[in-house]
């Protein structure tokens, strides 16, 4: 199969990817690509930790939410989704910390 990411390489069963889901690791199976090393979780597994995440109260359903930023005068905003909003009890008048993980990925701490 090859890797839908890339487009060169191709996808190797593996059972050692490891999915963090707020500190916890959890060991999953699914596969890599050989070249972009790119890691596709198999749906069942994935599903699993879902369920196995949930039961531990770890599970964010909001996890994933996608927004867009909007542009206003003093900079880039993006706006907190409603849901997280009420389920972190936000203000608005909170500091929060931002910080880079990677290229693609910013992780937002309330303080
Ligand atoms: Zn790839």
């Amino acid at each position: 199969m090859k890797c839908p990411i890339c487009n060169q390489g191709t996808l190797h069963n593996v059972d050692d990817i490891l999915s963090d889901i707020e500190g916890y690791m959890f060991v999953l199976r699914g596969t890599r690509c050989s070249s972009c090393q790119e890691e596709f979780i198999n749906e069942k597994e994935g599903q699993q930790m879902i369920t196995i995440a949930k039961k531990h109260g770890i599970w964010q359903q909001s996890l994933k939410l996608h927004r867009k930023l909007s542009k206003s005068a003093r900079g880039t905003v993006l706006r907190i989704p409603t849901d997280i909003e009420k389920d972190l009890d936000l203000k608005g008048t909170e500091t929060v910390t931002i910080s880079k993980i990677g290229n693609k990925k910013i992780m937002v701490e309330i303080e």
